[in-house]
């Protein structure tokens, strides 16, 4: 990928023109959404209030001037667009937002969403304009970009994303992506050549940053929040559109009857998200705002904003300073929050549901999905055996562990590749002394775990040679962690891309790591430890 993040780093006189492949036949370039849910074809950058509407047409604002600094040629590839084509000018024109895709009505998703635990009332998508919808190889794909300007739901913002934002969330899909979790992904990073002020701390000091956009690509950006903000207005008919514009579009493996496909597709929806916060428990993510409004339909990771990766492990740490005060959306209860959110949606949905018995239903399998799915996936970081007969000794054997780890400053992603390697016949807690940030009092206590986890593994006949590979790819060696990303961006203001290309490199390969990319898996340094844009972010973007 070096190579091609460089190329597209070239200038714009050398791009080619590749007119020719901007010309979409219509069976590759539809408009599903608006024409099968009500909306307003006409054009508008004005915010405004838009009952009866599921989207409003808004064409991006052009900007001055844009340049490509990289993109990820495998989601390139999935939408069936070559490197040369990724380069031209044509696509440059469109990945700004500077020219449409001639066919296709760009436009801007209504909806609502509880923010914090309260009903906010119309969101929208604020500065997010899907500017196709293609199909390459048989699957959907939406192209949205990210930071293209105003919209009718721009309320009081300015429709723009920040470059420092904007490398977060281009970096943070593709490692998503990577270490096996459901998510959008990132096709591309532009810089506008146009500054945007932010006041990052919300302190009283406004600056001017450069701009950037981000192209998004999922089968479909639909939120919780789409399905709630119609609930809120009684409209029932653009509810009833919805649901089934997203089982027949989204879903279309389920069958039956109205009643029973919105039952199994309910359902669906409760384990897919299930299914995404468990990853999330595995690999240390924090999502940062977990509001109804960021919760994708289709069980993806979506609109990463004041994310974190756990450094060392806090169940209650949120890198959010939002948040800070109620910690709503700390590690910790990320699950919890889950199962909130798919209340709110279940909520929504009985207003035009009669049986609510397939919501209790849903959420039970949430609830069913979460607690065995958890201690699968900790059995598994674990190295346990993950069979019935030794659940109550691995819970014990593993809740333990988090104790220990919550009481001193232990690297949650370096203990796991620790133990991973530790010697099971003759277990030294040295084996883990690089994984504290601090000297720690327990080390007693450590020792006396390792020797019972040894105890364990080497009771139940674990197959060594098994528990190694289980582990080694149930625990990444690369996270993205807050730091590294920060270090590309402070390099990125000052026009050096080297360190994204880097991290773009790394994170394709979490699981495995060249003994000369080590240093980007040693624990966060001191200097990151409370600083802004590392352990400390806020929702400015
Ligand atoms: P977020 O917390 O980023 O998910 O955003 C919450 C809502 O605010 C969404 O409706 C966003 O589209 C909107 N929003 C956030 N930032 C901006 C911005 N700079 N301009 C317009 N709308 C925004
Ligand atoms: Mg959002």
């Amino acid at each position: 990928m070096l190579d091609t993040a460089k190329l597209a780093f070239s200038t714009i006189n050398q791009r080619r023109s590749h007119r020719d492949f901007m010309e979409y036949s219509s069976q590759q370039l539809t408009n599903s959404f608006s024409e099968a849910l009500t909306g307003n074809p006409s054009n508008s950058n004005t915010p405004q209030q838009t009952p009866g509407l599921l989207w409003h047409c808004s064409e991006p604002t052009p900007v001055s001037n844009p340049n490509l600094i990289a993109y990820f040629d495998e989601v390139a590839e999935l939408l069936g667009i070559t490197p040369s084509a990724m380069q031209s000018d044509d696509m440059l024109a469109r990945l700004s937002g500077n020219q449409l895709f001639s066919g296709f009505t760009p436009y801007s998703a209504c909806y609502g969403g509880h923010q914090f635990g309260h009903w906010a009332g119309q969101l929208g998508d604020g500065r997010a304009i899907t500017i196709a919808e293609l199909t390459h190889n048989n699957r959907r794909h939406e192209l949205q970009l990210k930071g293209a300007g105003l919209t009718p739901y721009s309320r009081t913002a300015d429709g723009r994303a920040v470059l420092r934002s904007s490398i977060r969330e281009f970096l943070c899909s593709e490692a998503m992506h990577h270490l096996g979790i459901p998510t959008t992904r990132a096709l591309s990073l532009v810089t506008t050549g146009d500054s945007v002020i932010r006041d990052v701390m919300y302190d009283g000091h406004p600056a001017p940053e450069p701009g950037a956009i981000v192209c998004r690509v999922a089968p479909s950006f639909i939120r919780f929040g789409n399905f709630e903000l119609p609930a809120a207005r009684n409209e029932q008919d653009n509810l009833n559109q919805l649901i089934d514009f997203t089982i027949e579009h989204d879903f279309p493996e389920i069958s039956g009857t109205r009643e029973q496909k919105v039952a199994k597709w309910f359902s669906e929806v409760c384990q897919r998200t299930a299914k995404m916060l468990i990853e999330w428990q595995r690999v240390g993510f924090v999502h940062g705002v977990m509001n109804t409004d960021n919760m994708s339909i289709l069980g993806l990771t979506i609109d990463y904003g004041p994310y974190g990766w756990l450094d060392e492990f806090d169940s209650q740490w949120t890198p959010n300073t939002t948040d800070a005060q109620g910690r709503r959306y700390r590690f910790g209860n990320q699950p919890t929050i889950g199962r909130w959110n798919l209340v709110a949606l279940a909520n929504a949905l009985a207003s035009v549901i009669e049986d609510v018995e397939i919501f209790k239903v849903g959420i039970g399998l949430f609830d069913m999905t979460i607690s065995q799915g958890m201690l699968s996936m900790q059995c598994n970081k674990f190295g346990l055996n993950n069979v019935k007969e030794f659940d109550e000794k691995n819970a014990g054997i593993i809740n333990r562990a988090y104790e220990l780890m919550q009481n001193s400053a232990v690297d949650f992603t370096l203990f796991f590749n620790q133990l991973t390697k530790v010697d099971l016949e003759n277990p030294s807690v040295d084996s883990l002394l690089d994984t504290f940030y601090e000297d720690t009092s327990d080390l007693d206590d450590f020792s006396s775990w390792l020797k019972s986890y040894c105890q364990i593994i080497r009771e139940t006949n674990v197959d060594r040679d098994e528990r190694h590979d289980t582990m080694e790819k149930t625990n990444p060696k690369f996270i993205l962690r807050n730091y590294l990303s920060q270090l590309a961006i402070e390099n990125a203001e000052k026009g050096n891309w080297e360190e994204l290309f880097k991290l773009m490199e790394l994170l394709r390969s979490p699981y495995e790591l060249k003994d000369s990319d080590l240093n980007y898996a040693t624990k966060r340094p001191e200097w990151a430890k409370h600083k802004v844009g590392c352990s400390m972010l806020s929702c400015s973007s």
